[in-house]
Parts: C-alpha cells; sequence; structure tokens
C-alpha cells in the first residue's frame, strides 16, 4: 500500500497540532461533530434538491461511541460521505488556496490562532489521537474507501466494503504522558459533557451510549436487584438558540455558541438577535467580532450569512444578504419565507431574500448607531477594526451609501484630541463657519506639525484628522455632511484671515514680484506659483496643490499600479512673508542670485517633507544646503 504525503503545508500545521501547547484540546470533538453535521446537512439538502422526501432529520443521528478496550473514539455520520478524489482533495491537504502563511504563526504562542484563524477542523483530531481512520461512503457511489494516518507524513486511501451511506471517524487516542491525560476522552461523562458544551445546538441527534440503571427482571419487588445497562442517549437538545426568545438566552449562551460557530476565542463585540415581522419575516442572529480576521480586508475574505429555511441550512454564506459595508458582521437569518429547495441561482434574484437584506442592513445600522450612543468605548473598538470598511463603504458606488454610513464614521479631532462623530463636530461649529475642516496626513502627530494647521488653532476651528489612505477619497465622494461642505486645510480658498492681513500680504507681493517670479524660475517647473502667505505663522513656508486633488491624493494614487502615468498635480508653494528666512531671501536676491535659487530650492523641498512628502532630487538639495551654508 502506498504512502501519499500530506502538501507541505498540511505537514507543517500538522506537526503544530500534533506537538500542540494548545490547551483547549477537547475542541477536537466538537471539530468532528460539526463536520458531521455539515455533511449531513448537505445529504438532506441534496435529497431536497433531488425531490426526495424519504430522508427523516430524526434518524440522521450522529453517534458517539467510546471503546475503551481499544483506546477508540468513533464518530459516525449519515450524512454525505466522501468519494476517493474527496479524501485526497479534502483530507490530504489544508488550505486549498495555498493561502496559508506559517510564518505567521512559528512563534510558539501564537499558534491558538490557527484553529479559529484557518477551520483546520478535522486535523485537530491529531492533538488527541496517535491515529485516526475514516471509513466513508459517499452518496454517490456503491464502493466505500478507509483513509489512514498517524498524522505524522502522510495517509492511505484504500478501498473498501461498507453498506451505508456516510463517514465514521475512528480516533486512537495517545497514550497519557506526564502532562497530558487522553484517557479522559474515553470517560462516557466526560464526552457527553464535552458534547452538551460544545455541540448542544447541532440540529441532528447526537447520541451516546450511556450506562443507565434499572431493575432487574423477576427480582423481587420488596427487595429489588439492580442491574447496570448500556442505553442510548441523545444528549444535545436541539434547539438551535435564535429559536428561542432573545429574553430568555443568557449573554454566556450567546457567547458560546459565537465562539463554537464561528472558531473565535473572544467575545463578540456585539450581538444582535431580532425577530422581525412585516414585508420581510425572519430571525436573525447576528455578531460583530472583537477583531477583524486575517484576511478580512483581502480579496479572499467571503463574507455573508448562513442562510436557513425554517430551520434548515440552505447556504452557508449567502453573500446578498449583507451589503459590503457591513462585510464584518457574521451570523445567519432564519426566515419561513423561503422556499426550501430554491437554488442558489435563483436565490439572487429572490424577492423575498431582497427585502431580508434590506431590512438586515438598516438593523445593523440602528444597533451600530445604539452601540455608539451607550457604549462609546466599544463602538471605538469597533470602528478601530472595522472603519476602514465603513469608510471604503462611503466611497464605493460612487457615494451610493452616504446616507446609511455617514453617522457610523469617527475622526480624529484636533480640538477634542480623541474620536468624535460628524454630528458632534457640526454641533460645535463656530456661527459663521460655513465648512467642515479636515487635514490629511499620515499620523496624529504629523498632521498636527502641518504649517497650515497653526491658523486654525489660533483661530480655534476644530479640524478632522484623515489618517487613511481611503479618508479623502471617501471624504471628496461624499462632499459635504448635512449640507455643510467638507474642506481640506491646505486649500487655498480657505478665507480665515482678516482683511487687514490680506492686504498687507496683497502689498508685499507687489512689491517683491520680481523675487517671486525669480523663484518660480529657479524652481524650474516643480511649482506652478508661489504666493506670500498670510496664514502661516512660525513655519517659513507651505505647499498644497492646484485644484480639487490634494498632494495627499496624487501620492495615493501614484502608489497605485499605474500611478507613474498619472499627471502631476500643480503645485503651490506659500511663503511666509514674516518669517526671517524670507528676509534671508530677499537680501540674497539682490546679494547674490545663485544662492537665491538654492534657497529657492531649499525652502520648496522642506515644505515637501513636512507634508509628509518625499523631496525630488536628494542630491540637488544637499548641494544646495552645503553651498548656502558654506561661505
Ligand atoms: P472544514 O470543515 O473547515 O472545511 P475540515 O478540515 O474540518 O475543514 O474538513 C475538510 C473537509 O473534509 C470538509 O470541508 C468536508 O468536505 C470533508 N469532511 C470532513 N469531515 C467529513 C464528514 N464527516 N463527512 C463528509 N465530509 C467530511
Amino acid at each position: 500500500m502506498t504512502k501519499t504525503e500530506f502538501k507541505a503545508e498540511s505537514k507543517r500545521l500538522l506537526d503544530l497540532m500534533i506537538h500542540s501547547i494548545y490547551t483547549h484540546k477537547e475542541i477536537f470533538l466538537r471539530e468532528i461533530i460539526s463536520n458531521a453535521s455539515d455533511a449531513t446537512d448537505k445529504r438532506y439538502y441534496n435529497a431536497m434538491q433531488r425531490g426526495e422526501t424519504g430522508l427523516n432529520r430524526n434518524e440522521l443521528s450522529i453517534d458517539v461511541t467510546i471503546d475503551k478496550e481499544n483506546r477508540t473514539l468513533t464518530v459516525t455520520d449519515h450524512g454525505c460521505g466522501m468519494t476517493e478524489e474527496d479524501l485526497h482533495n479534502n483530507l490530504g491537504t489544508i488550505a486549498k488556496s495555498g493561502s496559508l502563511d506559517f510564518k505567521l504563526h512559528q512563534e510558539k504562542n501564537e499558534d491558538i490562532d490557527i484553529i479559529g484563524q484557518f477551520g483546520v477542523g478535522f486535523y485537530s483530531a491529531f492533538m488527541v489521537s496517535k491515529q485516526v481512520k475514516v471509513i466513508t461512503r459517499s452518496e454517490n457511489a456503491e464502493q466505500g474507501y478507509i483513509w489512514e494516518s498517524d498524522g505524522a507524513d502522510g495517509y492511505t486511501v484504500t478501498p473498501c466494503e461498507k453498506d451505508t451511506i456516510g463517514t465514521e471517524i475512528i480516533m486512537t487516542l495517545k497514550d497519557n504522558t506526564a502532562d497530558d491525560n487522553y484517557d479522559e476522552f474515553l470517560d462516557t461523562y466526560h464526552i457527553h459533557s464535552l458534547i452538551k458544551k460544545y455541540s448542544d445546538y447541532i440540529h441532528y441527534p447526537i447520541h451516546l451510549p450511556m450506562e443507565s440503571t434499572r431493575i432487574q427482571e423477576n427480582s423481587n419487588p420488596e427487595n429489588p436487584d439492580y442491574e447496570t445497562i448500556m442505553e442510548i442517549q441523545r444528549v444535545n437538545s436541539m434547539t438551535p438558540l435564535w429559536k428561542k426568545m432573545p429574553a430568555q438566552i443568557t449573554e454566556d449562551e450567546y457567547t458560546r455558541f459565537y465562539q463554537e460557530k464561528y472558531l473565535d476565542f473572544e467575545d463578540p463585540l456585539l450581538t444582535i438577535h431580532s425577530n422581525t415581522e412585516g414585508s420581510a419575516t425572519y430571525t436573525a442572529m447576528m455578531f460583530v467580532p472583537q477583531r477583524a480576521p486575517y484576511d478580512f480586508y483581502t480579496k479572499d475574505f467571503e463574507k455573508g450569512l448562513s442562510l436557513y429555511a425554517s430551520g434548515v441550512l440552505i447556504m452557508d454564506k449567502c453573500a446578498d444578504l449583507l451589503p459590503d459595508h457591513f462585510a464584518f458582521v457574521r451570523g445567519l437569518v432564519d426566515s419561513q419565507d423561503l422556499s426550501l429547495n430554491i437554488s442558489r441561482e435563483m436565490l439572487q434574484h429572490d424577492r423575498q431574500l431582497k427585502l431580508i437584506s434590506s431590512s438586515l442592513e438598516k438593523k445593523i445600522k440602528s444597533e451600530l448607531l445604539k452601540l455608539l450612543k451607550n457604549d462609546r468605548e466599544k463602538y471605538e473598538k469597533l470602528f478601530e477594526s472595522f472603519g476602514l470598511q465603513l469608510k471604503a463603504g462611503c466611497h464605493n458606488d460612487y457615494g451610493t451609501h452616504k446616507e446609511m454610513l455617514q453617522d457610523l464614521l469617527l475622526f480624529y479631532s484636533s480640538t477634542e484630541k480623541k474620536m468624535v462623530t460628524l454630528a458632534e463636530y457640526m454641533d460645535r461649529m463656530k456661527e459663521d463657519q460655513k465648512e467642515i475642516y479636515y487635514a490629511c496626513g499620515r499620523t496624529v502627530e504629523q498632521i498636527n506639525l502641518l504649517p497650515q494647521m497653526e491658523l486654525f488653532q489660533e483661530k480655534g476651528y476644530e479640524v478632522l484628522y484623515l489618517t487613511h489612505e481611503i479618508d479623502e477619497f471617501a471624504i471628496k465622494v461624499m462632499r459635504d455632511y448635512k449640507e455643510k461642505p467638507y474642506k481640506s486645510i491646505a486649500d487655498g480658498s480657505i478665507d480665515l484671515e482678516n482683511a487687514e492681513d490680506k492686504e498687507a500680504a496683497a502689498k508685499k507681493a507687489e512689491e517683491h514680484k520680481d523675487l517671486l517670479d525669480f523663484c518660480v524660475n529657479a524652481l524650474n517647473g516643480s511649482v506652478k506659483e508661489i504666493k506670500l502667505s498670510t496664514r502661516l505663522k512660525s513655519h517659513p513656508v507651505c505647499i498644497s496643490a492646484d485644484g480639487p486633488l490634494s498632494l495627499e491624493m496624487e501620492r495615493v494614487l501614484q502608489s497605485m499600479p499605474n500611478g507613474h502615468t498619472m499627471p502631476k498635480l500643480d503645485r503651490i508653494l506659500e511663503i511666509n512673508a514674516n518669517h526671517p528666512v524670507f528676509q534671508t531671501l530677499c537680501d540674497l536676491y539682490t546679494a547674490d542670485t545663485e544662492k537665491a535659487a538654492d534657497l529657492a530650492n531649499v525652502l520648496y523641498n522642506q515644505a515637501l517633507l513636512i507634508e509628509g512628502l518625499n523631496i525630488e532630487d536628494p542630491v540637488a538639495y544637499a548641494n544646495a544646503v552645503c553651498r548656502l551654508v558654506t561661505r
């Protein structure tokens, strides 16, 4: 019999599993039972699709048995089973996409996340087993197969006789070690408690033979003899949690359900459970995780809610139920309005489904607003994890979702020194303030130091800080909030200066027209215009773009594929005429025009640096500085 090797990645993971320092080894049972339940769902669903009604859910039990002598724990299901090819595909490799990045997880204390993040359910059996045997027959085949592995380096697949459809997972438990007790998984009561704890809502009966005591037949009723017999008991309560009334469910039950279903080790940040009646009748149980899943912001991430029709799973991840901006919500929807044997293709066009999804979107928004109002700290945490998704939502589809999302946004405020909503900003706006001011940069600290901030700080205007690349794009698409337009502090048209200052600046500009023209020439096309500024206080210079796009946006666009083909924005350099360096510039202009040109160059590059941009020609800049400081 030839052994097939595990794919390299799987091997690494198996190794981690087998030598796992993961403390909750017991979750292997939950994983195996949940696979059995999924396979049974699949078989049931397929039968419904074919119009077969002969299957009875109660007969599709999941049977757990213990054989102490042989040290085996067996989980048997009547699900869809696997063909020989399925065995290779499903149990021979872990991540078919090959996207596992184990480098991230080499540190031992990060092992835990592997189970949660990659859903490596089946392999968890190797945390407790020295050998695993899978005997299976697919619903589409007559032939059965045995898959067998000791987890070390490979597995074998051999044909076998199997009368019934379904799968049997036989786990031979490891021997006890000084640190680890594996015998407990041969203890009926322990297994009973694990099933109860982790798999209570599985909607097929989970059977376990249990010892029970009864009066022996023919024994004297006055003084009865008792005998112990093995009796098959159903362990799980089977009622799906979402079918209970919210008032009857404890926080702990929600948490357990969430953790089991979504393999998270943390509590959900927000739980939403609603029974809705009306144009769409459904029950939804949804959760927002504390943290974004590792692949959340990649194209591999699949959004969606599980869709049930009257308690039967129709689709595991129905993407149409969730708009992209709420892709971080996990959960399920159960509706009696949907037909059981609806096909996936038809589902997309289903009117009922559309009604449900638009009602869900509103529900999620109102729950998020409620959290924002009632538990600010939690909301800020949520925003930290998923704010980017909400902002992307504002930007996507040409701002169509603005009304839905704008009140969920938070921005750092220059005056409050914390995250604020747009409504809060609006409430604090000065009477004469016509615009919502924002500033772009990579960090709060960097924006604090922007020359343009000085005037706003001096005049006491609140400025929202946009520190993520997407922010300004979103703001531009949204245009305004409750009719107050957004305006960048870098925008030259902002009119905060008083008339006297402006008049003085205009006069000075006229006076120094020759010098300014000379500097524009000296910068060799790098700037379109040089102005004498009235808004700069202690800084000598600042730079901005002419027109609606900002230099920050230019930077982001240029970093994108094909970004280099984007035409450069026209730049305007502002010089603070009250700064001593301006006097130096004037002096040099009369005494030594070469040095004046050098200084113009240095000032221009300084403005770029302060703005967080790269200087164009570092060597020329360094040479200019050297020439200036050399007497
Ligand atoms: P996941 O369940 O997250 O896909 P697993 O490693 O637990 O990952 O299982 C891999 C695959 O093996 C499953 O997706 C399923 O196709 C198949 N599988 C596992 N257990 C069973 C079972 N009892 N019956 C049928 N197929 C199964």
